[in-house]
């Protein structure tokens, strides 16, 4: 306690005790005590006033030594200190007139209370500042992101946002323009890949490193019997094929790998090729070819190679025979003309089966020879006068009809097709049958028809004429000759100009041959005319 307190104490005590002894011990219950504590006590100890407290509620007093000494010396001075409270009290009694005594105190506070007091108005300042603080910081933070959060990221240069975000905005549209030229590139290339690809004849799967279906194409949705649903699903959901699981077990690498595979009666051959972007394995492409109509050539050329030689051989083995016997004198002298147009007619037909030979091979590589000008009455004559002494030689007569039209083609094949469907008619025909060929067209076609009335085609057999030396039962047809190559270069040539070939026939009445032309492949010269 400072010294100045303690006799500021005695002297306030003094003057009040002088002014309560002048007026009445009520003057000091309506007093302001400011920091001093006044209280008024009786003889008896028992509390009459306290200006901190409420008289009723505190303790008798008579036991206190501020007290005790007042009553017996007429004033004391006592100081006590509160652990607790880590204060000290000083307590100033004085007897009144009345015998009743006025008892003063102060409380003073040590350096640390008063440090530890103000320790804790510092945090509640520090507290209520530090709340003050985040509300402000708060709706500081509010106003400035509150903008922020309303930006129209699509069209950052309308937003109506503070100057100092400006250059945010001028980037962020400079950024969206660069994304929206990218997107519109890449959705750009990515369309046109789809264009690419959906018009692709072959199949095109693309799977990733885990298997996953990315992208198919419609030509392999066609070929495996599927819908855009298999995207996203792993391949084997399409293909089981020995390649596509040995690269699930066992992790086989794909690259350059090639598959056969047989769906619906169609062969088909795929190639995987891997795929890496920067080194990374990304995934596979899968191109599926449809080689059915090349398994087919295949397999006709290994047949008609068999066949050629077959073919060839035994006219060969008979002139070389008869060739043999003249040599060796072996013939009879009377015999040997007869022996040798045998050798020239061998030789003619082996000629003609080169020929014929020479041009199928021609017609399969597909090679066009160069288009002219016919006129398909003077090709007509033309076999006509090639085919009479047959004619005569079987008694079958061989009669035009219908205007033949001119058209633009390649002379040697429309002079083969229309000799062979003549030659067959005349050939397969009865003494004294009949043989019609029919010109006529329309505004889009050309039509030709070889007609006869002889011995007619078996039903079992009407669909295998057309291939490549295929010949009727020679039971069926009295042993004429034929290569079995005629209607196959006819069904090429026709195929060849776009055309279509039909045959009709009744076994014993005869057989009509219906080729038609689209006139626009036929006359395209002389439909610009
Ligand atoms: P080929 O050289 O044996 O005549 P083609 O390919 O021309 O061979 O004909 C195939 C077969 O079709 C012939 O063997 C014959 O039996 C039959 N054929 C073709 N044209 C006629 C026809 N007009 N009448 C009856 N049979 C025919």
């Amino acid at each position: 306690m400072m010294k100045n307190d303690e006799s500021m104490l005695f002297e306030y005590t003094e003057a009040l005790v002088d002014d309560v002894n002048r007026y009445s011990k009520y003057y000091i219950m309506g007093l302001n005590y400011g920091s001093f504590r006044a209280t008024l006590i009786d003889p008896s100890g028992k509390v009459i006033f306290d200006s901190v407290k409420k008289a009723k509620d505190m303790p008798n007093h008579k036991d206190r030594k501020e007290f005790l000494e007042a009553i017996e010396k007429g004033s004391s001075s006592v100081q006590r200190y509160s652990e607790t409270l880590d204060t000290e009290t000083v307590y100033y009694a004085v007897k009144l007139k009345s015998g009743e005594i006025l008892r003063t105190s102060f409380t003073t506070e040590n350096v640390f209370s008063l440090t530890w007091n103000l320790l804790w108005c510092f945090i509640g300042i520090v507290f209520f500042s530090g709340i003050i603080s985040a509300f402000i910081a708060y709706q500081l933070s509010l106003s400035i992101v509150r903008p922020i959060n309303s930006i129209d990221m699509n069209r950052p240069l309308e937003n109506d946002v503070y100057e100092e975000l400006r250059p945010l905005m001028r980037r962020i549209d400079m950024h969206q323009k660069r994304i929206k030229d990218l997107i519109d590139k890449i959705s750009k290339q990515s369309r046109e890949m789809q264009a690419i690809t959906a018009s692709m004849s072959e199949g095109l799967v693309l799977f990733n490193a885990l298997g996953i279906i990315i992208s198919i194409n419609n030509s392999a949705k066609n070929i495996f019997k599927i819908d855009d649903s298999c995207v996203g699903k792993n391949i084997l959901s399409i293909d089981r094929s020995e390649l596509i699981r040995k690269y699930f077990d066992k992790g086989e690498d794909l690259n350059n790998k090639i598959e056969d595979l047989e769906l619906d009666n169609h062969f088909y051959r795929i190639f995987f090729n891997k795929i890496d972007s920067e080194d990374n394995h990304v995934g596979y492409a899968l191109l599926v070819i449809d080689v059915t109509q090349k398994r087919i050539a295949e397999r006709q050329r290994q047949e008609f190679t068999a066949n050629v030689s077959h073919e060839l051989k035994t006219p060969l083995q008979s002139i070389i025979g008869r060739a043999e016997l003249l040599e060796n004198n072996l013939v009879n002298p009377k015999d040997i003309v007869n022996f040798a147009k045998r050798i020239r007619k061998e030789g003619e037909n082996l000629l003609n089966l080169i020929n014929d030979i020479i041009l199928l091979s021609r017609l399969d590589e597909g090679k066009r020879l160069e288009d002219e000008q016919i006129d398909l009455g003077h090709v007509l004559a033309g076999i006509k006068e090639t085919l009479e002494d047959k004619c005569k030689e079987l008694n079958v007569s061989l009669s035009i009809k219908g205007e033949a039209p001119r058209i633009y083609g390649v002379f040697r094949y429309f002079n083969q097709l229309l000799f062979n469907l003549c030659d067959n008619a005349v050939k397969y025909n009865n003494p004294g049958g009949h043989v019609w060929v029919n010109f006529c067209h329309d505004d889009n076609n050309i039509y030709i028809s070889v007609k006869d009335d002889g011995i007619g085609i078996p039903e079992n057999a009407k669909f295998r004429i057309f291939e490549r030396f295929y010949c009727v039962d020679k039971s069926h047809t009295k042993s004429r000759v034929g290569t079995g190559l005629g209607l196959s270069i006819v069904k090429h040539i026709v195929l060849l100009y776009k055309g279509k070939i039909e045959v009709e026939s009744e076994l014993g009445n005869g057989t009509e041959f219906k080729i038609t032309f689209p006139k626009d492949k036929l006359c395209h010269n002389y439909l610009d005319e």
